[in-house]
């Protein structure tokens, strides 16, 4: 099952060409790990499938333009590889290096830092992680207190950061941190480009409670960094924090994934027995399934429409989409818990299939694990009040 595209004929060869170009290139391995949850993809996976991606065309980065070694597509192909590569099984794409940082970097960056990270992020060879958080400064990010000193050539950094996805296997983060002080607290913040692997970084895993441990607290006890590591202007970070949280909520909406656990709900429906018959068979499963199924397509077609107004710069859209793709997601992943009952809680169960890899227990760790996409990248409560300040200041 797929959402009703209406392409015209040459979109619909792209179409075809991308989906068929995908298929044949990932390796099994790499297709079955993935298919048994993102987040359980190792690093080596990760690396190996960017560069595979890249040798493509730069298909790792989808939104790049052809001058800094993407596919250079339009705002409807990109769409388009993003429903096939989804639908595929494919491994996330590295969002934060390729939606928000490569842009940043390309917009407001030096030609050397252009040069030493952008072929990094295409290749695999640079994995990026995001330090914006603090144990104070979530919501209130402007409260952070992770210190950049400046001294000769050189920022020398202190303090801490918290939930950072991916921090252990990242070779590079972009932090903000502050330089200065301000009148106000969003004031005297800059973006360092900070590498990982150098003297007093130090990172630390979270365990979660799916089990995993895909954030990290991050410590910098004096770690020093050369002083052209800033992106764009000293005490610019609060304006690019705000630029590239608009880059990454746009990616948020999810529908081709939530698309990608829909089929799978109806999959587990199908051959999950209550009694005699079939749960899909279930009148109100069955209405369930299509309530949310109706809200999928809705935000299908209020995506489309602000991906065919790109570059208007509407500030409500990325916060409703991220409000609605994330509460339509969790649904359907709820739905597949409940589908899945207490085989759920069981490593082996109704699956693994021959033709289909995931446990039901990878699929319980999925559905917990998805709980975070309403409370990262903007609470959905921070995102209702930025609609209300927008709609109520009439500047929506
Ligand atoms: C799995 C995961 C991965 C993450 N990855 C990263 C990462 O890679 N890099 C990074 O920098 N951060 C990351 N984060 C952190 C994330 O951005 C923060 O958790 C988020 O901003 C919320 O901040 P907080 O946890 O401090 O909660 P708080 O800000 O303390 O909020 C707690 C609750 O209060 C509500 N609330 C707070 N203020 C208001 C208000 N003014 N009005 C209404 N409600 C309010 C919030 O919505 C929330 O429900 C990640 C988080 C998770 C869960």
């Amino acid at each position: 099952m797929t959402l009703p595209l209406n392409l015209g004929p040459e979109l619909e060869a792209f179409r075809l060409m991308v989906g068929t170009r995908l298929a044949e290139v990932m390796p099994e391995d790499i297709r079955r790990e993935a298919l048994r949850g993102y987040t359980i993809s190792p690093e080596e996976h990760r690396r190996r499938w960017q560069g595979i991606l890249n040798e493509l065309g730069g298909w790792g980065c989808p939104s790049w333009p052809k001058a800094f070694g993407g596919p250079g597509w339009s705002a409807a192909e990109r769409q388009i590889f993003e429903r096939e590569y989804t639908l595929l099984g494919a491994p996330r794409l590295p969002l934060l290096a390729y939606a928000m940082l490569g842009p940043a970097i390309m917009k407001f960056g030096t030609e050397a830092q252009q040069r030493a990270i952008l072929p990094g992020i295409l290749d695999g060879s640079i994995m990026v992680c995001q330090g914006y958080s603090e144990p104070n400064a979530g919501s209130d990010l402007a409260s952070l207190s992770a210190r950049a000193e400046r001294r000769g050539d050189s920022y020398v950094l202190n303090g801490s950061k918290i939930w950072i996805s991916n921090a252990e296997m990242a070779d590079l983060m972009f932090g903000l941190f502050r330089t200065g002080q301000g009148e106000k607290k969003q004031e005297g913040i800059s973006v360092l480009l900070v590498p990982m692997k150098i003297p007093g970084v130090t990172v630390r895993q979270i365990r979660t409670f799916d089990g995993g441990s895909e954030v990290s607290e991050v410590f910098f006890d004096n770690a020093v960094v050369p002083a052209d590591a800033v992106l764009g202007e000293e005490g610019q970070g609060w304006t690019l924090a705000k630029i590239m949280l608009s880059y990454e909520r746009l990616g948020t909406a999810e529908v081709s994934q939530s698309l990608l656990y829909l089929n799978e709900l109806k999959q587990i429906a199908a051959i999950t027995q209550v009694g005699d018959a079939a749960l899909i068979d279930d009148r109100s499963f069955r209405q369930r399934i299509a309530r949310v199924e109706i809200d999928l397509w809705a935000l299908d077609a209020a995506e489309r429409q602000v991906v065919a107004a790109e570059g208007s710069e509407s500030r409500t859209a990325p916060s409703v989409l991220k409000i609605r793709g994330t509460e339509i997601q969790q649904e359907i992943l709820e739905l597949k818990l409940e589908a899945l009952g207490l085989d759920g809680l069981d490593a082996e169960g109704i699956l693994p299939r021959p033709d289909y890899p995931q446990t039901p227990h990878d699929i319980a760790k999925v559905c917990f694990n998805m709980r975070k996409t309403s409370i990262y990248s903007g609470a959905n409560e921070i995102q209702r009040n930025l609609i209300a300040y927008a709609v109520f200041s009439g500047k929506a």
